[in-house]
């Protein structure tokens, strides 16, 4: 298993992730950057310093998420905001989202019955069926 931390790539993000395999995390790492810091396109160089950044999780993390199934949240705050985050805990999934809403709907506070929503709204998701619905 291997860890990143968003945070060690240099953004202010609480964003992190654990994946089996470098290639898994790797990829859901590009995912992320390009969802939430706007990057476009991952380099060879930007994808050096992703891997450089993989780290072995603690052994308390690695119980934690050996189960865990990736979610993401569609923000549906704007008509036409098409915001998504993809991330292993709710809870991670509700800090990106209030970090959204601050800086994208201009809500500075987001109350329980937005958190709710939040969690209620989240799926599950896999690498598989984002690259199928893609295509599609
Ligand atoms: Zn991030
Ligand atoms: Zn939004």
């Amino acid at each position: 298993m291997r860890e990143i931390k968003c945070a060690s790539l240099g953004y202010n993000c609480k964003w992190k992730h654990i994946a089996n395999t470098e290639e898994l995390l790797a990829d859901i790492t590009a995912i992320h950057l390009r969802d939430v810091h706007g990057m476009k396109a991952i380099s060879q160089d930007m994808l050096a310093k992703i891997k450089n950044a993989f780290m072995p999780p603690s052994e308390a993390d690695a119980a934690k998420f050996a189960d865990v199934k990736t979610k993401v949240y569609n923000c549906d705050i704007g008509p036409k905001c098409s915001w998504r985050y993809v991330a292993m805990t709710e809870e991670l999934i509700v800090d990106g989202a209030a970090v959204h809403a601050r800086e994208a709907h201009g809500i500075k506070e987001f109350s329980p019955t937005m958190i709710a929503k939040v969690k209620k709204a989240a799926q599950e998701w896999s690498l598989d069926s984002d690259k199928k619905s893609k295509v599609a």
